[in-house]
């Protein structure tokens, strides 16, 4: 008999389950609060602009054919990925920068200018991270749970993925210069966690970065969750826009939702919503302490023309990075000398902007409101004078007068939008003990046929990633 599978939220992990289970047969309906899908992977447009509102690194392109290949299809016939070169570009307080190119050879030559011998640092940097990614690759298509512990076959990974090392004391081996150490750790402050609290196994990240390269879907970020959106839809999958799921419940051996006013039942229902949220909202429940991401503010701006000096890829690094960190993720404060990202796509993709305009998409780590019901917007003019004066010392650039169009977004409009609790801009923290076997599973452990696949479950958050916990859904229900 076919399988009713409801999917809540149309966020990548809930598209990518989508297209997986209604391949597998199943009769698959999604809801989404929202009028369209992506969730935080959306686009906004304005006078030709074309702004993509959250991730802008593709990394692991594997993940990301791996969905398409569950589904029977080749990935190049729904997404055009552009490796980038330059990869990405780092802006240092004291102006000196680092360019980390396509070609590690190029690379280095950055590198021995930094900090003499680091090229060899490198070298074993990139086997040990290598090493790394063979031995956890295969464990993000798999749900742990805390007995999986117990079990002595998996004893050996406690030293094999290095648990008990940081994200930072793991780079400190192989580069001895604080700026070389910050290069290859970063990483970690896009999974929304400080490089010294996450767990070292996360330098898979940097590995992906310097092998198997940084990728950029022509047309922008938005093309991803519009492809698998296209790919559910060819397999059958129905869509429900503007429809909030406001309860999930058990109902005779089935399970019920409550959306648009009517009580509906299925035989499994998948959760792409916030796991924090839905735990807490939508079922009713009571969750442990769990620690939190850090939040951003973004400010998106179109310019009036070009502008020099930048890649696709920006890091521009604070004075003082570990205040920096512990103002986000210790102390709670607004970060005075904050470091910040800027993404230019327009270098790769002229379709995104008007010709001769370039977009500048600015993201600035800050707390989370657990605990605090400040967003920053009353500080939001400091904060833009601080990120705007340091671009026009190191570049040369007067923002403030090349602003054409302009929108912003501030913690609260995770949680006003995308139902995330304490506007954690990357769900639960990547912190060990909410990692792998830690981290909530992908199954209820109460509900029989109520799964969870998103950045706050297993294997954690990002879009490949993400991308493999719907396989993991998708795979306990149809297997
Ligand atoms: C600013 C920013 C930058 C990032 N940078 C990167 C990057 O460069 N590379 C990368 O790989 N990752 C990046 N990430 C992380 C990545 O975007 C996320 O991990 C991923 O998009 C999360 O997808 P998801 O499907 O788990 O959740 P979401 O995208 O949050 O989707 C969940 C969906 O559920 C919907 N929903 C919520 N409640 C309900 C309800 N009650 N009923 C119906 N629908 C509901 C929401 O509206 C949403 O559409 C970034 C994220 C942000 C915000």
């Amino acid at each position: 008999m076919t399988k009713k599978a409801a999917v809540v939220g149309a966020g990548v992990g809930g598209l990518s389950t989508a297209a997986r289970l209604s391949s597998r047969g199943c009769e698959v309906d999604v809801f989404e609060k929202l009028p369209e899908c992506g969730g935080r992977n959306h686009m906004l447009e304005d006078k030709g602009f074309k702004f993509d509102m959250g991730p802008s690194f593709v990394l692991m392109p594997d993940f990301f054919e791996e969905v398409f290949s569950y589904c029977g299809v080749d990935l190049k016939y729904y997404l055009k990925l552009q490796a980038l070169d330059p990869s990405y570009k780092i802006f240092y307080p004291d102006g000196d920068s680092l360019t980390v190119y396509k070609d590690s050879e190029k690379t280095k030559e950055e590198l021995e200018r930094i900090e003499k011998g680091s090229s060899l640092g490198f070298d074993k940097f990139i086997k040990e991270t290598t090493r790394l990614y063979n031995t956890v690759r295969p464990l993000l298509y798999r749900c742990f749970t805390p007995s999986t512990v117990s079990n002595p076959k998996y004893w050996p990974l406690v030293s094999k993925i290095r648990i008990l090392d940081s994200y930072w004391s793991l780079a400190k081996k192989f580069f001895k210069s604080e700026k070389l150490c910050y290069a290859f750790t970063f990483e970690a402050m896009f999974m929304g966690v400080s490089p010294f609290e996450a767990p070292a196994f996360y330098s898979i990240i940097s590995y992906t970065d310097h092998v198997q390269k940084i990728f950029h879907p022509m047309g922008g970020m938005y093309q991803i969750p519009l492809a698998l959106e296209r790919l559910s839809k060819s397999r059958g999958a129905r869509f429900h826009y503007d429809s909030e799921v406001k309860s999930i419940g058990r109902d005779n051996g089935s399970i019920y939702l409550d959306v648009n006013g009517r009580r509906q039942s299925f035989d499994n229902v998948v959760v792409n919503a916030d796991y924090s949220y839905a735990q807490t909202e939508l079922l009713g429940r009571k969750i442990p302490k769990y620690k939190y991401s850090c939040s951003v503010y973004l400010l998106y701006l179109g310019l009036k023309r070009k502008v020099e000096g930048l890649a696709h890829h920006n890091l521009f690094f604070a004075k003082d990075l570990k205040k920096n960190l512990k103002d986000i993720f210790k102390d709670r404060n607004l970060p005075l000398d904050p470091s910040f990202y800027i993404h230019v796509p327009t270098v790769t993709d002229s379709s995104l902007a008007p010709d001769g305009k370039d977009i500048f998409y600015i993201l600035v780590p800050v707390p989370n409101l657990e605990n605090s019901n400040d967003d920053f917007r009353n500080h939001e003019d400091l904060i833009r004078k601080i990120v705007f004066d340091k671009i026009d010392s190191l570049l040369g650039i007067d923002l403030e007068e090349l602003i054409e169009v302009e929108h912003k977004f501030y913690p609260k409009d995770f949680i006003g939008r995308y139902n995330i609790k304490y506007g954690a801009t990357f769900g639960l923290s990547h912190n060990l003990m909410q990692s792998a076997f830690f981290r909530p599973a992908n199954f209820d452990r109460k509900i029989k046929g109520l799964y969870f696949a998103g950045a706050s479950v297993q294997p954690g958050g990002g879009l490949p990633v993400v991308i493999a916990s719907s396989r993991i859904a998708a795979d306990l229900i149809t297997a």
